[in-house]
């Protein structure tokens, strides 16, 4: 406890451990159902940058459905009507969204604080809740039979000890909690990639135009690169693992090049606007599944529960939707007076095939877009173009951009 703060304590129904996408989506629900909710976050304001900024129409639709889209968008995005592949000067793949049904007819680059700002306007509105922001969970409190009851963190006004019914782990990809559970990761380095992201202001960047989400493949590696809210292109340009330290070892000046030979459009900006290594974020590209969802007392959900590669951008989408699957079983669990693994444990027998289904279509995905050789060189094109041709293509299409259809939100447990 720091000098001369008295230890606080906080009592709810369901302590929610990280005020991301699927931490905050999940109070939502569980207030508007009339539970307590108390979410401990570590950060203060959503500054974090290079989180994922491009929601499906999946997502769209929960958090539309939730009262929440219109408020975010109002905050500021851009929407992208098309996903393309471009080898040089020629698109490979091409999956327009606009043939999905409207309004959720394409891809959405929001700032993720946008969205997470306008959850918490709503959050705020209810009584059983409470923000404990800028706390980092640190321990778990557990009864006398080993079931966890609570969490403990520590801020600026010294320790916080929250009890409850049951935590939920929010807390994302490194997940303190789990760790703290003893639950391994389960990570795995399928991808065999890295991603170093980097964000250039554009000078038509905010003006009203089409949009597409885009793989590059000149020369060398591929690179995504995507408008971003207001006047800013973001750039994720994938190396092999380990590869930045041998670029880097050859200077700036050289990365620069290497870039702007990656992404030629943006070749002049890159020489504008890099000034120092530090413009540049490397993301540890891996897949990850915990061994186990559920303990007594405690269930993970979002990236703390199954990390994913960022290619065909899933990891919001499924963490709002794992909220929505939670959020009956917590209900019924608050009911019963019952959180044992056996209740809580529901929820990964209804989520696991689902997170199966992503991470094997995104190993296909990282495999035909971002394979280096001569062999996928030649081979791509083909398939690309026979692809677009046969019904798989609208059931990929589908498949990325709502996950699984049939989740939907428990209205019928809200009490406001
Ligand atoms: C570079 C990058 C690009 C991505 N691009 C996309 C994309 O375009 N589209 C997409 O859908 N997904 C994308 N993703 C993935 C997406 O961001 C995540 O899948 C999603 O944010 C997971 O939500 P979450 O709520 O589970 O976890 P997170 O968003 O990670 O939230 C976890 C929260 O827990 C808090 N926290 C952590 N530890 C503690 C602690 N000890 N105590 C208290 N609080 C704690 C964190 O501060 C954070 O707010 C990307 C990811 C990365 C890294």
């Amino acid at each position: 406890m720091a000098e001369g703060h008295a230890a606080e304590a906080v009592d709810t129904d369901i302590c929610v451990v990280g005020g991301g996408p699927a931490g905050l989506t999940l109070a939502l629900l569980l207030l508007k159902s009339g539970v307590r909710v108390a979410v401990v976050e570590r950060s203060r304001a959503h500054q974090r940058e290079f989180r994922g900024e491009i929601l499906q129409p999946g997502a769209m639709r929960l958090l539309d459905e939730l009262g929440v889209l219109a408020g975010a968008r109002t905050r500021g995005c851009h929407e992208h009507q098309r996903f393309r592949l471009v080898e040089r000067d020629r698109a490979l793949l091409d999956i327009d969204y606009r043939s999905l049904p409207t309004p959720y007819d394409h891809l959405l680059s929001i700032p993720q604080a946008h969205v997470l700002d306008e959850l918490l306007l709503h959050c705020g509105k209810f009584e059983g809740f409470s923000y404990l922001d800028g706390r980092r969970a640190g321990g778990l409190v557990k009864d006398a039979d080993g079931r966890i009851t609570g969490v403990t963190a520590d801020g600026p006004s010294g320790k916080l000890t929250v009890s409850a019914h049951c935590v939920v782990a929010a807390d994302g990809r490194f997940s303190k909690v789990r760790r703290l559970a003893g639950i391994e990761a389960g990570r795995s380095d399928v991808f065999d990639l890295d991603v170093l992201w980097f964000k250039l202001t554009v000078p038509s960047g905010g003006s009203d135009r089409e949009r597409d989400v885009r793989v590059f493949r000149a020369e060398g590696a591929p690179v995504l690169a995507y408008d971003s809210w207001p006047d800013k292109v973001q750039i994720g340009w994938t190396l092999p693992h380990g590869g930045y330290q041998e670029v880097v070892a050859k200077g700036l000046e050289h990365t620069k090049e290497e870039l702007a030979k990656a992404v030629p459009p943006y070749a002049d900006l890159i020489r504008e606007q890099i000034t120092s290594l530090k413009d540049l974020t490397l993301l540890d590209v891996f897949s990850g599944r915990a061994d186990t969802w559920a303990v007594d007392g405690l269930v993970l959900i979002g990236d703390a529960a199954h990390t994913h590669s960022p290619i065909g951008a899933q990891g919001i989408n499924l963490a709002i939707q794992d909220a929505v699957l939670l959020h009956p079983i917590l209900v019924d669990s608050l009911r019963r007076g019952d959180a044992s693994a056996a209740v809580l444990g529901a929820f990964e027998e209804r989520r696991a095939a689902d997170i199966a289904t992503v991470m094997r279509t995104q190993r296909m995905q990282s495999k035909a877009m971002l394979a280096h050789g001569a062999f996928a060189t030649r081979v791509r094109p083909k398939l690309a173009a026979i692809l677009k041709h046969t019904p798989a293509y609208g059931k990929i299409l589908r498949k990325i951009a709502y996950g699984n259809p049939t989740i939907a939100i428990a209205g019928e447990l809200f009490v406001d």
